[in-house]
């Protein structure tokens, strides 16, 4: 915390919408006094030795504050290259990625009732990039679930829903089938629960969640589900398509070493610079960074700002079936928070 109250968080705009999103988050959390210092940092890829790296300043900055906010990053195609995002996730051990996916009222989807939180293993799993050839036409790939990464990930699922005053948490598996390497996540996720006796603890199987989910969202609204990294991936895509898209979805990734928040699109460079984009998604990246920072009164003032915006239907963006520029959006948004 500085002299004056206020906590430093790195804010990277990122590329396309980018700096237009990150300029409205920003007008909005100073008009309802979130008392953050932004520290501005560039992500444009440097190459090192042929190969394109975060530059240092950003990855200091990062270190030093422990929290970001981060705005979409356009992959660059290409040898060489490699996902920035993923030397994000490696850089900073970005263990678990939180997905909320809420209904926005103004907003119409097929239901008005979707309140999922998915907490997805981030660093391993069916991801951990282990795959070989044993003979031509047959290949091999490694699923790497350890009980370190599992009892890690399902630890901070409790200790979400406790924060996030969700009485039950669920472990979504494959177990029957996955017996040795699910059977591990879910061994460690009842090792954690009993340590949490005010949250009911839970398992299901990931297709009959999927089934139950699109028929009728609402017994997930109490809940957090923890699973294994390939499940989150796609069941938080399908509880995203439930509320309309990847517009209006924020995420966040919490690491052993710092904690990025970012919206779930992408840099849009085909409305890029125009005025159009939405800065909801990041707008709730942003809200869900305050609750983390335990700055809940702040959270409650901005969601409830945006989201009666939405409402209300007159100042929205196209991607909404609106007129409004961001700037339109984002100067209601203001006058809702008293500027
Ligand atoms: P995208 O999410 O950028 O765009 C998909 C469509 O949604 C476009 O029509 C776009 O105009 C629209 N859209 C997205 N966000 C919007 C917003 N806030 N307001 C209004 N409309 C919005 O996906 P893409 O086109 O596949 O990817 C573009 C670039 O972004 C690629 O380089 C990709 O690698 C990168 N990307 C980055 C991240 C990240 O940084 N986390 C995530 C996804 C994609």
């Amino acid at each position: 915390t500085n002299a004056d109250g206020t906590i430093n968080v790195t804010l990277i705009p990122g590329d396309g919408i980018g700096p237009e999103i990150s300029q409205s988050v920003k007008e909005i959390f100073s008009a309802a006094k979130a008392p953050i210092k932004w520290e501005e940092v560039s992500v444009a890829p440097t190459i090192v030795d042929g190969v394109s790296t975060i530059p240092a300043d950003a990855i200091a900055s990062i270190k030093k504050n422990t929290i970001a906010l981060k705005g979409p990053l356009a992959t660059p195609i290409g040898k060489g290259h490699v996902s920035l995002n993923l030397t994000l996730r490696r850089t900073f051990n970005l263990y678990a990625n939180v997905r909320p996916c809420r209904s926005v009222e103004g907003y119409k989807t097929a239901y008005d009732n979707v309140d999922t939180v998915i907490i997805r293993e981030n660093t391993e799993g069916e991801y951990s990039g282990i795959e070989h050839e044993v003979v031509d036409g047959v290949v091999q790939s490694i699923k790497l679930i350890t009980h370190d990464a599992s009892s890690r990930v399902a630890r901070y699922a409790f200790e979400y829903a406790k924060a996030n005053g969700r009485p039950h948490v669920t472990a979504v598996h494959k177990a029957p089938i996955m017996k040795m390497s699910d059977g591990m996540f879910l061994r460690a996720c009842r090792e954690i629960a009993p340590e949490y006796p005010d949250i009911q603890y839970d398992e299901d199987l990931l297709d009959r969640v999927c089934l139950r989910i699109v028929q009728n969202p609402a017994p997930y609204a109490d809940r957090v589900m923890v699973m294994p990294n390939l499940y989150g991936d796609i069941l938080s895509d399908m509880c995203a398509g439930l509320i309309g898209g990847l517009g209006l979805t924020p995420s966040g990734n919490i690491g052993k070493d710092a904690s990025i928040f970012e919206a779930v699109h992408g840099s849009a460079p085909d409305i890029a610079g125009k005025g159009l984009a939405n800065p909801t998604a990041l707008l709730l990246s942003g809200i869900m960074m305050l609750r983390h920072m335990n700055l809940f009164e702040q959270a409650a003032a901005i969601e409830k700002a945006a989201l009666s915006t939405i409402a209300e239907g007159r100042f929205i963006t196209r991607d909404l079936g609106g007129k409004a520029s961001c700037d339109q959006y984002t100067s209601e948004i203001l006058k809702k928070l008293g500027q």
